[in-house]
């Protein structure tokens, strides 16, 4: 049978994936490398034997919502849940982006902003980062003017890249967007500071997260926005009616019992990702700083568009420069660390990080194995 063509403007396009390699260190998508407690693990259990599975589940998700107000201290009219924070994000792009209308990016950064937003039909004005991957304000201020984006998008601690945003451009994107603005704050538990500050009825910001990485949930889909409450009406219009399972309802609604184990992990994540930091910096490796669970590097000597001086980086590459002239380095560090055990994102191919790879923090034993591959693949390039 002849295949139907798709939309025309989904032909360029392909799925956006990241290899599920079945390989011993997973250190490819940044989820938590601790389990959930194993008390919430016994709660839970007890809760689904009580959900009424010929019944559809609470359409509004109020425990849920309740549950996530009360820990931010907003009310539920303020909280939207879904699949994720991916379909979070999904769903503002279907209220207030689609076609006629322009969203911004400042990349590098996480590409699902980009891709959902293409394919909500949308048209995507990527502007860009410093060479350091900082945010510039005159960068983000000419954005805004030229293109007017009805959504724009920021992403604080930045994926792939590390670093929180700057509060202050982060506070001028709000005042000076025609828009929505979103804060995609998945990494939030590890960045010094939120903009959840900036919610209320007045303004169009609304903030992300996700239960996916440091509630140590990524197995069960769920991510929420905290926003104005005429926004999350808005969303309601794009929701299929129940999207939110009542296996996720209840098993988020427990999660949150569990905060200050939570903020342990997130402790003990740092103190690993810190340990990684100091070992890489001594390696032959542009590598840059973070204020979430991974860490971005390149081989240096990697490419002809050299990012970095070279020098054993702290992160003063110049991403400006970054764009051209790989010779492969990457790949085949990424291909060298997999042959020794290792998954790690290959970043290598996307736009201004040619030839950088991304690092999850794992547990202690996996960040060994890591390190002696990266060891091992970066001596067998001498
Ligand atoms: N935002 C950012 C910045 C991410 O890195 C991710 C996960 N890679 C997500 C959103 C999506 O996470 P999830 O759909 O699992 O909540």
């Amino acid at each position: 049978m002849n295949r139907y063509p798709k939309r025309d403007d989904l032909r360029a396009m392909s799925g956006y994936h990241s290899p599920q390699v079945s390989v011993k260190v997973r250190l490819n998508t940044n989820e938590s490398p601790i389990e959930p407690p194993a008390e919430f693990v016994r709660e839970l259990a007890a809760a689904v034997s009580a959900v009424r599975w010929n019944r559809y589940p609470d359409r509004a998700a109020r425990e849920l919502r309740g549950a996530i107000a009360a820990m931010h201290k907003v009310s539920p009219d303020n909280v939207f849940v879904a699949n994720g924070s991916n379909e979070v994000l999904q769903s503002v792009l279907l209220a207030y982006s689609g076609a006629g209308r322009t969203v911004a990016t400042f990349e590098p950064t996480y590409q699902l902003h980009s891709h959902i937003a293409r394919i909500a039909g949308a048209t995507v004005v990527n502007g860009k980062r410093n060479a350091d991957f900082t945010l510039s304000e005159g960068e983000v201020q000419r954005v805004l003017a030229e293109h007017q984006p009805s959504v724009t998008f920021l992403c604080s601690p930045n994926n792939p890249t590390g670093m929180a945003e700057d509060p202050a451009i982060i506070a001028s994107t709000i005042k000076n967007a025609p828009g929505v603005v979103v804060v995609d704050e998945a990494y939030a538990q590890f960045s010094p500071h939120s903009a959840l500050k900036y919610v209320n009825e007045d303004s169009r910001v609304a903030v992300s997260r996700t239960f996916s990485k440091t509630w140590s949930m990524a197995a069960a889909r769920l991510g929420y926005l905290i926003a104005p409450a005429w926004m999350i009406e808005d969303l309601e219009i794009v929701t299929l009616p129940y999207h939110l399972d009542a296996l996720k309802q209840v098993a988020g609604t427990i999660a949150l019992k569990y905060l200050s184990e939570m903020e342990r992990g997130v402790a003990d994540v740092v103190v690993e990702r810190e340990r990684l930091l100091g070992a890489m910096r001594a390696m032959p490796l542009t590598v840059w700083p973070s204020q979430a669970n991974f860490i971005l590097f390149r081989p240096n000597g990697a490419g002809t568009g050299s990012n970095g001086t070279g020098s054993n980086g702290t992160g003063t590459g110049t991403a400006a420069t970054n764009g051209t002239g790989s010779n492969g380095t990457g790949r085949a560090v990424w291909q060298s660390l997999l042959d020794g055990g290792v998954l790690v994102r290959d970043c290598s191919s996307w736009e201004g990080l040619t030839d950088c790879l991304r690092v999850t923090v794992g547990t202690p034993e996996e960040n060994d194995a890591f390190l002696a591959a990266l060891r091992n693949a970066l001596s067998a390039r001498d």
